[in-house]
């Protein structure tokens, strides 16, 4: 099964207490892509302008990413630049240069249409109901959004929130949104808001995920070394729907997405051992396997009878 990514693809400049790096492929539909692309065949949804350096290109089509879908236009790709915090959980955003985004419309490539899991990354709401407006009845549609679009465009989340199956935020989002300090309460308003599912992301503590069956609760794998945070959210994302899209998992069943859940936590927690998207070229299935079940070891404890 295929998963259809759209969101943005950036030349990211990031700065952590530690070190600071110009021009790294990033955006949110490159870290969802090449995340979910461990499990799944990935179509690919973008744009980028014509200082975008091939070796990336390169890169995505050796992940068994079509890139039929990804457009280059005149002019220059996204540029966004962050700073992180001694924690590392808090970042100032401190420049964000739209260039060829401010413009883009999303058009799906032959065959796209028919994609049945969608992941609707980080983008204005606006292109992400465009997207879905042409797909031809999925059957499993993700999003993910950011406080940016809380503030600015609360409608059209609110609307695209009654057209998705599962809505992930972050634990600072899910407040935001719904104007709630418990996260438990938050997570069950959103739910009431239209997605069957939502999944409470939060940073180096891991994970709530809300669904009519029940609720799930993930920790996070406990790195001692993390050396750039930024894209943990949508590699979370991307591997989580490419397990939901591959191979006998399809069936959406409660099982299926905590297992989907903790794959998206295993993906996040390599790709913040490095800087944009290095680790991810080393990383194996091999790997993967392993430290999930690390997660399932980490999580086990004995019933006292
Ligand atoms: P995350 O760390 O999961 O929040 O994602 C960081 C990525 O999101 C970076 O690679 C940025 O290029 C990208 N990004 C930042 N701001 C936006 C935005 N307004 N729309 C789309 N992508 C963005």
């Amino acid at each position: 099964m295929s998963v259809l990514v759209v969101g943005s693809i950036a030349l990211d400049t990031v700065k952590t207490p530690i070190a600071e790096k110009a021009d790294l492929l990033g955006g949110s539909a490159s870290y969802a892509a090449v995340s979910a692309s461990f499990f799944s065949k990935v179509n690919l949804v973008g744009v980028v302008g014509e200082d975008f350096p091939k070796k990336h290109v390169d890169y995505f089509a050796s992940r068994n990413i079509d890139l039929a879908g990804l457009q280059t236009v005149p002019g220059k790709t996204f540029r966004w630049s962050g700073e992180y915090h001694w924690d590392l959980n808090t970042r100032d955003t401190r420049s964000v240069e739209l260039n060829v985004f401010e413009h883009f419309t999303p058009t799906l490539a032959t065959g796209y249409a028919s994609s049945p899991c969608v992941l609707l990354a980080n983008i204005a709401p606006g292109l992400q109901h465009h997207v879905l407006d042409q797909m031809e009845k999925p059957r499993f549609v993700i999003a993910d959004t950011m406080d940016l679009w809380i503030n600015i465009a609360k409608p059209e989340l609110l609307s695209l929130l009654k057209r998705v199956d599962m809505i992930i935020l972050n634990d600072g989002e899910a407040r935001q949104l719904t104007g709630l300090t418990s996260l438990i309460k938050a997570g069950r308003a959103i739910q009431a808001m239209g997605p069957k599912y939502v999944a409470v992301k939060k940073g180096e503590h891991g994970c709530l995920l809300f669904a009519k069956e029940g609720f799930f609760s993930c920790a996070a794998y406990p790195l001692e070394d993390i050396n750039d945070p930024t894209g943990a959210g949508d590699t979370f994302a991307g591997g989580l729907a490419g397990y939901l899209a591959s191979g006998d998992h399809w069936t959406i069943s409660f099982e299926n997405l905590r297992r989907a859940v903790v794959y998206g936590s295993v993906l996040a927690s390599f790709n913040v051992e490095a800087f944009s998207l290095e680790r991810m070229r080393t990383l194996t299935r091999r790997e993967i396997d392993d430290r999930y079940q690390m997660f399932k070891l980490m999580s086990q404890f004995e019933v006292i009878d």
